[in-house]
């Protein structure tokens, strides 16, 4: 099987993909040791998928084209995997790459403005080293945290079918199985809202019924973690004013203060 450390040449057709990649590296430096194996391989999995035809296609194709502004960058045009500290107690969960962005950099919520948002805020909760993620050598570090999108691979207009969804779903499943830790899940929009609570039904510890409606700040108490809304940290968002920085502080001081309540193992 071809990982990520022993890529196909000339996968993506007249494209410039990095070759190499510093996910397993990455991940078993942060935590050595068994979770830290286990996360990367993985990762390394999750790194080689192909299942989805569209978004294969989609995702090789725009790391080809690029952006203007990225002309000279090699895009990674492939599943962006979570990334994080494997003890993590908080998860961060998004809805996919952006095109430019973690499609771009191979590093989730790394290289786009949502990513600037989202990390500032965990640094400012204590859960990053640093404010900024623009590269996956730019040595950002997260404590206590582990982010992910709920679909891997970059989507046409951000928008991946259900099919897509749920074919992505399991290596979160997976992830979850790995960081036994986790005490709560920080879903950012509705769309990581659902694709959590069907992993926590996978998980055999599904959501409330009725079904709680999504918000911001909305926590939901189940038998795995607690699941905590919070408006995602797009562009339309933040600059609408929906969003805004105090507001995403509240979330993730209440995420810190809900792992700390919470015992381990529950
Ligand atoms: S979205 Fe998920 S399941 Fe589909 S190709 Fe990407 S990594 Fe594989």
């Amino acid at each position: 099987m071809r990982t990520a450390q022993d890529p196909s040449p000339g996968e993506i057709k007249g494209g410039s993909v990095r070759g190499v990649s510093p996910y397993d590296r990455r991940v078993t430096d942060q935590t050595p040791g068994q979770v830290g194996e286990s996360l990367a391989a993985l990762t390394a999995e999750i790194t080689a998928c192909r299942a989805c035809p569209r978004l294969v296609e989609w995702r090789e194709q725009v790391a080809v084209e690029k952006r203007a502004a990225f002309r000279d960058q090699e895009y990674w045009g492939r599943p962006a995997p979570g990334f994080g500290d494997p003890a993590a107690r908080v998860l961060v969960a998004g809805l996919a790459p952006a095109a430019h962005g973690a499609n771009r950099t191979g590093r989730v919520f790394t290289g786009d403005r949502s990513g600037d948002w989202l990390f500032a805020a965990m640094h400012r909760a204590g859960l990053a080293n640093q404010p900024t993620s623009v590269a996956v050598d730019d040595g950002l570090r997260l404590t206590d945290a582990y982010v992910v999108a709920a679909v891997r691979c970059a989507p046409p207009e951000n928008k991946p079918t259900t099919e897509e969804r749920d074919r992505c779903l399991p290596y979160l499943v997976r992830e979850l199985e790995l960081l036994a830790e986790v005490q709560v899940v920080v879903v950012l929009g509705n769309f990581a809202y659902d694709a959590v609570g069907r992993v926590l039904a996978a998980l055999g510890s599904p959501l409330p019924r009725p079904k709680p409606r999504f918000g911001h700040g909305v926590e939901v108490p189940t038998a795995r973690f607690t699941v905590l809304g919070c408006f995602h940290p797009s562009q339309q968002n933040t600059f609408t004013g929906k969003l805004t920085a105090p507001m995403l502080d509240d979330v993730f001081r209440r995420a810190r203060e809900l792992a700390d309540e919470l015992p381990s193992g529950r």
